[in-house]
């Protein structure tokens, strides 16, 4: 990514950055190693959100939640992309003109969108907290770039593993441009790794109304559930010989839509099956995704 010193700005003080990655405001000079800028965060901080509560529980538009990602482009999956980078970018529109994208929390060996978005014609840039990957080392607490920057902003499996995923969520609207869209993928029925908060479906709307963000849709994946994350990862994923996850795998499946195959005659009513598999997926789904916007 060249001319990145456009946009790049103090983490601290959100002042411009000088191409010495100094911050001529607040006097604080960021190192770069193998011309990575890192500007990560290197002191405390105290810092107020503001948050606009409102007095209403439990209260989702599941209108707005499927199981099926919306096609927007022609990419065909690549080796190396997994299913939900696969997905995350087929809902991406082709980009018209310049446009410029982030990752947030990109990989820290491969940005893990960047081949896909330059396929489909964006200017990419990768954040990450660590690894060689990135084009700078960041917090997504205290993204380093000026208000309004970026097109579309995509960001998978970062929001668990946050302190504070208001604070992350505020930075995300500040860097976007008015009307950009932002693509999130975010750990719901996960085992712990290495992750603060969970993230419900509930959750990921108030994260983002909240802060002013509009979801559109939001997607629950029926393959990647409780069940198959928990044989996948942590205590159970590294012990069970991988026969034995498939049959449990299955056996869950079969269970989940045994009584709506009945009602179906085993096999006939297809909307009695997607609608118990929307219903198993709404309370066990592995990640809550979703497709909004900046308005
Ligand atoms: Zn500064």
């Amino acid at each position: 990514m060249q001319n990145t010193v456009n946009f790049l700005a103090c983490p601290y003080c959100i002042s411009p950055l000088q191409s010495d990655m100094r911050c001529n405001s607040c006097n604080t000079t960021f190192p770069v190693k193998n011309s990575q800028p890192d500007l990560r965060i290197q002191r405390p901080v105290t810092v107020d959100v503001k948050y606009n509560y409102t007095p209403e529980f439990g209260s989702f538009p599941w209108e707005k939640a499927s199981l099926n990602w919306p096609v927007m482009n022609d990419l065909t999956k690549k080796a190396g992309w997994d299913n939900v980078e696969a997905n995350m970018l087929i809902s991406v529109p082709k980009a018209e003109g310049h446009k410029l994208s982030l990752d947030i929390g990109c990989g820290h060996n491969r940005q893990r969108f960047q081949e896909g978005l330059r396929m489909l014609g964006y200017s990419t840039f990768g954040i990450d907290i660590d690894g060689n990957a990135p084009d700078a080392l960041a917090d997504a607490h205290f993204l380093p770039f000026a208000d309004n920057t970026f097109d579309l902003i995509m960001s998978s499996a970062v929001f668990e593993h946050l302190k504070n995923p208001f604070l992350a969520m505020k930075e995300l609207h500040r860097v976007a441009k008015p009307g950009a869209k932002i693509v999130l993928c975010i750990a719901y029925n996960e085992p712990f790794h290495i992750s603060y908060f969970h993230h419900s479906p509930l959750a990921v709307h108030e994260l983002m109304v909240s802060m002013g963000i509009t979801p559109h849709q939001f997607i629950l994946s029926w393959e990647w559930n409780s069940f198959n994350s928990n044989l996948h990862m942590g205590f159970a994923g590294s012990r069970m010989p991988a026969f034995m996850q498939k049959i449990f795998e299955k056996s869950v499946k079969t269970y989940a839509l045994f009584p709506a195959r009945i009602k179906g005659l085993l096999k006939g009513d297809r909307k009695k099956v997607d609608a118990a598999k929307f219903s198993f997926a709404r309370s066990h789904s592995g990640v809550v995704s979703v497709i909004a916007t900046k308005d």
